[in-house]
């Protein structure tokens, strides 16, 4: 890739942006052409994705620009309908690369999948009965999934829980099988699965109890992407405030979340803000990782928030976001959207580990866009003035009119949709 920093790309045409996108990706027509479709998901595939179908549902594909991740490039796509979100990427990935770019590194890619058994007659021997034969439970566990095996994945552990365990709890008592699985560059859904159905009956067997659930686990905590940022002052300066005012407003708004469940929850949804797009935008399971992030952000015992923010011996902002990223590049809807597959080669990343740190950047990004809104102008400002445009379309604005009466609601500050409407009728008397 020739750089992802495209100045002036948000004020081309879209016909100019593709391809200014061609020549920054060295694409074919071929490449881009899916964009251009009128019909970028084919009814028949969608019909194939799930069941009772009756159309599709298309979100506006916009790209991050200005990524700089461990001295590579990157071109992010990301899809999503909420205005201002691609621009605030954009914009801190732009003082990040200034900055020297986001460093980011990843744990092995190791999911769980679990089994749950009741009813056993001894909870500490059935434990115990299932770790003598830990290795053979591997083993025959691998046994069914070779071809995960042969690309050099597969169970590598597994661990056994008692649950519910005190004699004041409410619910019945349970044994949790943890079968640890090396997925490679799946998600691994689908293999985690197969493994602990196989493995079910002998470890009924084993546990003389009964065996009910035997599904993944969505908080991949042993699945882990981390990104960090380090930002001089004189980056941060925004209108009047200095950038250690920046710095210190963003530290502050960091412990308010880190410190508040009602602030965590909006602070945290910011960060999901970024995070979420890149993960539609790839085919990858969306849900999944907004439950493990947010479960990951209780590790310690209260909802918290994800990143940090702090201040270094020389002043820098620091930041830090850690989360567990169950994403594939293969698997799932990857292979079937056409869009995705796109979004995949615009990406570049050679593994699932790359991309999860990919957008371990994006999150963090996005958050500081939000939290340097939030300590100078308020967010309001920026997101209202992109808002206006929704509201124009809303109110009936088509073509050209969209933007006439975008810039009208803006310069009045009213808005509404209730406005926007007055104009357009004004507008085509
Ligand atoms: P798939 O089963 O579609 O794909 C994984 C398969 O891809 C592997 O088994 C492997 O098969 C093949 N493959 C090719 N190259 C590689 C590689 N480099 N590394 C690893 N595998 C490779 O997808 P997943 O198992 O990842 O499942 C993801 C889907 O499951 C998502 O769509 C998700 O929504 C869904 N899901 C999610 C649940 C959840 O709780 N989050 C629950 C159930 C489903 P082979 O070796 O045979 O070629």
């Amino acid at each position: 890739m020739k750089s992802s920093r495209i100045p002036g790309f948000y004020k081309k045409t879209i016909e100019e942006r593709r391809e200014l996108l061609k020549q920054a990706l060295e694409f074919s027509d071929d490449d881009l052409s899916v964009l251009a479709s009128q019909e970028a998901l084919p009814i028949e595939t969608a019909d194939k994705m799930i069941e009772n179908v009756i159309g599709t549902f298309p979100l506006p594909l916009g790209l991050g620009l200005n990524f700089l991740i461990n001295g590579k490039d990157y071109i992010i796509p990301m899809a999503v309908e909420e205005p201002s979100i691609v621009a605030s990427a954009s914009h801190i990935a732009k003082i990040v690369r200034d900055a020297g770019g986001f460093k980011t590194e990843a744990s092995e890619r190791i999911m769980i999948g679990q089994i749950q058994v009741v009813g056993c007659k001894d909870f500490d021997y059935a434990k115990e009965s299932i770790l003598n034969v830990k290795n053979e439970l591997i083993k025959a566990a691998n046994a069914t999934y070779p071809s995960i095996v042969a690309r050099g994945g597969g169970a590598r552990d597994l661990d056994v829980r008692i649950l519910n365990d005190s004699p004041n709890s409410n619910y019945g008592k349970m044994l949790v099988v943890h079968v640890y699985i090396d997925t490679c560059d799946a998600m691994g859904a689908n293999i985690i699965n197969t493994m602990v159905e196989s493995l079910a009956p002998t470890v009924e067997e084993i546990t003389e109890g009964k065996v009910y659930l035997r599904i993944l686990s969505n908080l991949a905590d042993r699945c882990i992407a981390k990104a960090t940022c380090v930002i001089p002052p004189e980056l941060l300066v925004t209108g009047d405030y200095s950038g250690e005012e920046v710095r210190d407003g963003v530290i502050s708004a960091f412990e308010f979340a880190d410190s508040d469940p009602y602030r965590a929850v909006t602070h945290n949804k910011g960060i999901m803000n970024g995070i979420d797009p890149v993960i539609i935008a790839t085919g990858n399971d969306w849900r999944a990782v907004e439950a493990g992030a947010h479960a990951y952000a209780s590790r310690f015992g209260s909802y918290r928030s994800m990143t940090k923010w702090s201040v270094d011996a020389e002043g820098n902002l620091v930041g830090e976001l850690e989360l567990p990223m169950s994403i594939g590049t293969v698997g799932g809807a990857i292979r079937v959207h056409p869009i995705s597959q796109l979004a995949h080669k615009m990406l570049k990343t050679e593994s699932a580990s790359e991309l999860a740190q990919v957008i371990v950047a994006v999150g963090l990004a996005q958050n500081l866009g939000a939290l340097k809104a939030l300590v100078t102008d308020g967010i309001q400002k920026g997101h209202m003035a992109l808002h206006s445009r929704s509201v124009a379309i809303a109110a009936g604005a088509t073509g050209e009119m969209i933007d006439i009466i975008a810039e009208q609601l803006v310069k009045l500050k009213e808005i509404r949709v209730g406005k926007a409407k007055e104009l357009v009728e004004q507008y085509t008397k």
